[in-house]
């Protein structure tokens, strides 16, 4: 069996809206075990409706719509549904009577149009709607099952959890269920990570491995279906324990951890502290990090030392040293990294300085340039990233902090 989903709404298509729906009713679909093909969005022209809902049930098995069901002109699902059924629309009473008591209770008037919304193909059956006017239909055309929804999200959901789901389990087509497992690596070009995963990136390899990337943090997504979640999880096992041990230390976590995570993680391992010093992230890697909840034993804090004055009153980098190597240099980055770790009495100290663009940039200097500098007890290091001036603000930025947050990480893992 696979799925079609249906959004409908000019808002859709126009751009004023953002169909949150299709991604919902595909997660869903996903978990039961059903593959979703196709999703199709379209605006509120009776013509269009016909020919988008003939093409899906000729290419799917199910077919789940939203949106169209309410009172007004521009609601045509119910019309253009009877009308490629070929059947008439007929009211139910039920359907009717939920209404009127829904404006009642609301003491609100029902108004003539409202009794539209009581009107099925005939054939079809109403799917109650215990939080709006608008009922569901669920219905057979051709050799697919159809699903209408409101587009109201809130209505959406409770009705596909209460009226749809049972429905789909009837049919027996809710049978297998889908899990997901993301694994999340930081250091490496994707494809450069691609290039030593082939054999798992391979298609109709079981289980499924997919790679993203987001961020330049690359992940490996694996995807195994089976009678139950248990079994599910029990297949992905072997394989995500492959890449544990091909990627070793570029695993940085799973599903939403990342690089801060990481880094916080071996922090609190090792009883280490932290300590930042910024120029071009501007703050940046202390938002990262403050982000996890319960940080405050691992990060004393830090510093956003954007002007070269700032760098020498709160790091005490000397302004002989800026103005002989100039901010972005290696010696700065090292200073800084330095200043911030002794002046708060951390075990580590991370600095960024560089050119985050677009302009600024120089021959010697451009944009996408900067140095990181990491400062221990043991001594202090610094490294060059060369991001490219093609790069937008907020990239260079972001791989910046992300780079030192990993070089600390790297570091308190022994590696470097
Ligand atoms: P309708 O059922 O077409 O009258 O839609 C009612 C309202 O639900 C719209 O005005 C939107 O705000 C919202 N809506 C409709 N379709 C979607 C969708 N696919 N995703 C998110 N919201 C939607
Ligand atoms: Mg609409």
């Amino acid at each position: 069996m696979r799925a079609e989903i249906i959004a409908i709404g000019s808002e859709l298509v126009s751009g004023q809206g953002l169909d949150t729906n299709s991604p919902w009713l595909s997660q869903q679909l996903g978990a039961l075990g059903i593959p979703v093909a196709f999703h199709t969005t379209l605006g509120d022209d009776l013509e269009d409706h016909r020919s988008a809902f003939r093409a899906a049930i000729d290419r799917a098995d199910l077919v789940i719509m939203t949106g169209g069901l309410g009172p007004t002109q521009d609601d045509l699902t119910r019309e253009a549904l009877a009308e490629v059924a070929g059947v008439p629309l007929v009211e139910d009473l039920a359907s009717l009577e939920a209404i009127a008591a829904m404006f009642a209770r609301r003491h609100r008037v029902m108004t003539e149009r409202n009794r539209v919304q009581a009107l099925f193909p005939r054939g079809a059956e109403p799917l109650p709607n215990p939080i709006g006017t608008a009922p569901g239909i669920w219905m057979r055309l051709g050799r697919a099952t159809i699903a209408c929804l409101p587009g109201v999200p809130s209505e959406m959901k409770r009705m596909f959890q209460e009226q749809v789901l049972p429905r789909l389990r009837e049919l027996g087509a809710a049978g297998r269920v889908i899990v997901h497992r993301k694994i999340n690596l930081f250091g490496k070009g994707e494809s450069e990570i691609e290039a030593q995963a082939m054999d798992l990136t391979v298609r109709g390899r079981v289980p499924e491995v997919g790679i993203t990337a987001h961020d330049a943090t690359i992940s490996f997504r694996i995807t195994a279906e089976a009678a139950t979640a248990d079994e599910a999880r029990r297949l992905i096992e072997p394989t995500a324990e492959l890449i544990y041990e091909r990627f070793g230390s570029l695993v940085v976590g799973e599903d939403s951890d990342d690089v801060a995570e990481a880094l916080v993680a071996q922090l609190t391992r090792t009883g280490s502290t932290l300590a930042t010093a910024e120029s071009c992230t501007g703050g940046l890697i202390a938002q990262l990090i403050t982000a996890i909840a319960g940080v405050s034993s691992a990060y004393l804090g830090g510093a956003v030392t954007y002007s070269n004055a700032s760098k020498t009153a709160l790091l005490g980098v000397p302004a002989e040293l800026i103005a002989a190597c100039g901010a972005v240099s290696p010696e700065v980055a090292a200073a800084m990294a330095e200043g911030a770790r002794t002046r708060l009495g951390a075990s580590l100290g991370i600095s960024t300085t560089g050119v985050a663009g677009p302009t600024g940039g120089t021959p010697e200097k451009p944009v996408g340039l900067v140095y990181l500098g990491l400062s221990t007890a043991d001594g202090t290091q610094t490294r060059r990233l060369d991001m490219g001036p093609e790069r937008p603000r907020d990239f260079i930025q972001l791989l910046a902090s992300k780079a030192a947050l990993n070089w600390a990480r790297l570091a308190l893992l022994g590696e470097r």
